[in-house]
């Protein structure tokens, strides 16, 4: 499977107990982060050293989760992104290399009562050119003749995975991975360091579980899912 993001931490915070689980069960698992998170960061690091430490955090932080394969996208930066044709193309041009059956990606849609996080534009964008790679770029062997030219040919995605929108339709019991997930978090030391997360993430967690019916003490993770074929 191909997990999708806007930037360096999006796919632990959403989905770091799931995907620890996935790659428990033998899923192989590689990330695509649109940027390097250039615009993140609460302190007076050099902006320039920025993206290069969030860079080592996101490759530290997928190694906790047992995930080897993380590429970055060049030209894009935190902050700036809209769904391009361009974007399509690059991540389209990741689907057709990876080919992974299963896409995980930012939600597209704006969740109106809680703007600031899971609807922050860059997610939108990447949720936005990522569903449009997957249907129908990727699998539309007329698209972007050049990845074709490139070698990569049609592939067809079964299912995305959306995470933080609205109304989401699937929860995923992560508490045998929290553990893999708040260690995977505390490598995103510029964006984490500063954060009691292990209660925040708990409340937070407890209440997905407990609003989906699984028993008390679960936790769990949110997902909106969509068959493509
Ligand atoms: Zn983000």
């Amino acid at each position: 499977m191909l997990a999708v993001f806007a930037h360096p931490d999006d796919a632990e915070f959403g989905a770091g107990g799931t995907l620890a689980r996935w790659v428990a069960d033998g899923l192989e698992v590689a990330y695509l982060i649109v940027t390097r998170g250039d615009a993140g960061g609460f302190d007076d690091t050099p902006r320039d050293q920025m993206p290069v430490l969030r860079e080592a955090e996101q490759r530290a932080a997928a190694a906790e989760l047992g995930i080897r394969e993380v590429t970055f996208l060049d030209g894009y930066f935190d902050g700036r992104l809209t769904p391009t044709i361009e974007l399509r193309r690059d991540i389209t041009r990741a689907v057709r290399k990876f080919r992974p059956d299963r896409v995980l990606t930012n939600s597209p849609l704006r969740r109106w009562e809680r703007i600031a996080g899971p609807s922050h534009p860059d997610h939108l964008a990447v949720g936005e050119a990522t569903t449009c790679a997957v249907y129908p770029d990727a699998r539309n062997s007329f698209a972007f003749p050049e990845l074709a030219a490139e070698g990569y040919e049609p592939w067809v995605v079964r299912e995305v995975w959306y995470q933080s929108g609205p109304s989401p339709d699937h929860v995923v019991d992560v508490t045998d991975t929290f553990a893999d997930k708040l260690r995977a978090l505390h490598r995103h030391t510029t964006q984490t360091s500063h954060m009691d997360m292990e209660p925040f993430l708990r409340d937070r967690m407890a209440t997905v579980a407990r609003d989906s019916g699984l028993p008390d003490g679960r936790l769990a993770e949110a997902f909106t899912i969509i068959r493509t074929e």
